[in-house]
């Protein structure tokens, strides 16, 4: 059902980063087509506002939402309702997500480069977030956590949320979402999905003020807002349609890599599942254990499209070195590594969202429980971006503070640097105070 893609015996000395990118499949991004059906979503909301909200809300979520703020009662009586065992695992997962975003938590650096002469990199929180939660196939609670945790360790000041409203639920996101948000204190929220959610961040649409920075995972209409909105307000990453790629070697158990093949292309149809690795014997384990898991899952078609489409494969390359250079190329939201010395190939990697390294760490479990951040760059991203973090929702201000005698010792400096650029006045602004 998964197609294959044989690298072996490709010219090692002229392959570049380019040609293994061309030659690993890749999710079908139709940018166009996105911002074909994004654009005036974006347009409308700005134009018309809330009218515009409902609307969209009416045509995609099939249900008509009058006041978009779900109410202060909602929240509460969701956490009530919890499953006991769900809060358990909520409150596991906060848990150790606190821990993680408290240790990358940075300190301002204040440097003394002289007597009277400190600069500061103060670090300051974003002032408001948007916080996006994914509803349409999938109720993504865990992304309320990967979400909030980070920007509330951060020190944001104000958060608000939204995820698709849910026509078995009145018009209000899916009940576990709410619970989550109760959970962690949030009590802006917004029954609002899809890009008309990017919008209302963005532009401040009544009764939500804008935003200076949204984050979160969706599918391709929020991640197409996020690209034509990004200037209007701050993005984290381009956080798509899901990614896993696993590097294995002949000492990968075929099951697990089956298993963790299926859970990533559960996601979306657009989602991507690719295996790299030198074992011929392996590839067709796998291929047999897809056989056999797929069809004892409860989504199948959904998984069947996301295997068989085009940005799904088996790439088979020469060596675990081969698989180094291509991982890296593909750049995947989620790298696991199952060979044999899996840490020490882990530390070769360049590109990739997070790393699962060995039997015991898929991705599932970076998914809800690890300590790390589910929010991660898709479409090769992972080359210049990084995941949700501590550290995204967290600016910093160079802070600026010199004494005469501090700016005395490089007055010279200045005014001659300042005669080269033809910029006499920033010399004179240094000289009048010595003069
Ligand atoms: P979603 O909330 O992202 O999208 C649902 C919304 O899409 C709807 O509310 C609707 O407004 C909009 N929509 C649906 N059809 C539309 C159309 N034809 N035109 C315009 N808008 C339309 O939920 P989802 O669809 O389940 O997608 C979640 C996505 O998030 C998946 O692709 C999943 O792989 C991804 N994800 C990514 C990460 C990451 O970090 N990269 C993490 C978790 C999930």
């Amino acid at each position: 059902m998964i197609r294959r893609i044989d690298l072996r015996g490709a010219d090692r000395g002229s392959a570049s980063t380019i040609d293994y990118r061309a030659a690993v499949p890749r999710a079908e991004f139709d940018i166009e087509a996105a911002t074909h059906a994004v654009q005036p979503i974006i347009d409308a909301v700005r134009e018309r506002g809330a009218e515009a909200i409902a609307e969209f809300s009416e045509k995609f979520d099939g249900v008509r939402v009058d006041d978009i703020r779900v109410p202060a009662a909602a929240l509460t009586k969701a956490l009530d309702e919890l499953d006991p065992a769900i809060r358990a695992g909520l409150e596991e997962s906060i848990a150790r997500l606190r821990t993680t975003c408290a240790a990358e938590l940075e300190q301002d650096a204040v440097t003394d480069l002289a007597p009277g002469a400190r600069v500061t990199h103060r670090k300051v929180p974003v002032g408001r977030v948007g916080l996006y939660v994914p509803g349409g196939l999938a109720p993504l609670v865990s992304s309320v956590l990967m979400n909030v945790v980070p920007a509330q360790v951060a020190g944001v000041p104000s958060i608000a949320l939204a995820s698709p409203p849910q026509k078995e639920f009145g018009g209000l996101p899916q009940p576990t979402i709410l619970a989550a948000c109760a959970l962690l204190g949030v009590d802006e929220v917004y029954a609002v999905g899809g890009a008309q959610a990017i919008a209302m961040f963005a532009y401040g649409i009544e009764p939500c003020e804008r935003v200076d920075m949204v984050t979160g995972p969706g599918n391709i209409y929020v991640v197409t807002a996020k690209r034509l909105l990004k200037g209007q307000v701050g993005i984290d990453s381009e956080a798509g349609p899901t990614e896993i790629a696993i590097l294995a070697d002949e000492t990968a158990e075929a099951a697990y890599v089956a298993a963790d093949l299926i859970s990533q292309a559960e996601h979306d149809p657009l989602a991507a599942s690719v295996l790299v690795t030198d074992s011929e014997t392996l590839a067709a384990d796998v291929e047999a254990e897809l056989d056999k898991q797929v069809a004892a899952t409860k989504h199948v078609e959904r998984i069947r499209t996301s295997l068989t489409g085009a940005q799904s494969g088996i790439v088979l390359v020469d060596d675990v070195d081969q698989g180094v250079d291509v991982v890296n190329a593909y750049a995947a939201e989620h790298l696991e590594i199952h060979t044999a010395d899996a840490a020490q190939v882990a530390g070769r990697i360049r590109n990739a969202g997070a790393i699962f390294v060995g039997s015991y760490a898929p991705v599932s479990l970076g998914d809800y429980c690890a300590g790390s951040n589910h929010v991660l760059p898709t479409g090769g991203c992972a080359c210049h971006s990084s995941g949700l973090s501590v550290r995204a929702f967290t600016k910093s201000i160079h802070v600026v503070d010199y004494s005469r005698e501090g700016l005395a010792a490089v007055k010279d400096h200045v005014v001659t640097l300042a005669e080269a650029e033809d910029l006499p006045g920033h010399g004179a602004a240094v000289s009048v105070r010595f003069s």
